[in-house]
């Protein structure tokens, strides 16, 4: 925090400029069935979630249940996939993940944070963002957006890696919602507070910004 305020004056301005702009911000992954944010989540590791959510209507078409996908044709989910990026790599862990689901959970995606964590591709992030989305759970995912934001805001310091971001941003936000304040970052992140080229000069949290005071 740049001004010299409180953290509860500091939290509670900020909240009120999420709530202001981005109310309705949500999960941009666009999915029907529980094992779909999965693979999408997955799918969304160094690619844009609009691409992964173009993909993900040819494949899940194509491969329309968990029984589908795990008796796909790897090659054919490669050549799916390949937009994305990592399309071996993927198109692997999507056959795993579907054979893990049905053979170890019955076909439903378990709440639990220490076995999706053994799923491939399932990291941390990963499982906060399935944990928030499938079941509501009090996690504050990480992301690219919410890890540049947070420190342009001095939320975090330079040197904190995402686990430790991610610690700082539940005590500071304590008594709010992770989950909105997650999708909130992530929408003021992609639209105002971009990584190059951020709209500083029409942003209303400029004077607490330590990026706009170091330019
Ligand atoms: S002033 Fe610029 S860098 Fe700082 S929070 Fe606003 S948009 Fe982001």
């Amino acid at each position: 925090m740049m001004t010299k305020i409180s953290k509860d004056t500091y939290c509670d301005i900020l909240c009120r400029f999420f709530d202001a702009h981005f109310l309705d911000a949500k999960c941009a992954l666009e999915y029907q069935k529980d094992y779909e944010l999965v693979i999408a989540v997955m799918l969304s590791a160094q690619a844009k979630d609009e691409r992964v959510n173009a993909v993900d209507k040819i494949l899940f078409k194509k491969y329309p249940n968990l029984k589908s996908l795990k008796d796909a044709n790897i090659n054919d989910i490669i050549d799916i996939i390949k937009p994305l990026g990592l399309a071996k790599t993927k198109a692997n862990n999507i056959k795993m993940i579907a054979s893990l689901l049905l053979d170890e959970c019955g076909g439903v995606v378990p709440h639990d944070a220490n076995y999706l964590l053994t799923l491939p591709g399932i990291g941390n992030k990963a499982k906060n963002v399935i944990l928030i989305e499938l079941f509501n759970d009090e996690e504050f995912p990480v992301d690219t957006h919410v890890y540049r934001v947070s420190y342009r805001l001095g939320l975090r310091e330079e040197t904190d890696d995402v686990i430790r971001c991610e610690n700082k941003l539940r005590k500071f936000f304590s008594n709010h919602s992770y989950k909105k304040l997650h999708h909130q970052m992530i929408a003021f992140g992609r639209t105002i507070c971009k990584a190059i080229s951020p709209n500083c000069q029409n942003c209303e949290l400029k004077d607490y910004c330590r990026y706009f005071k170091s330019r």
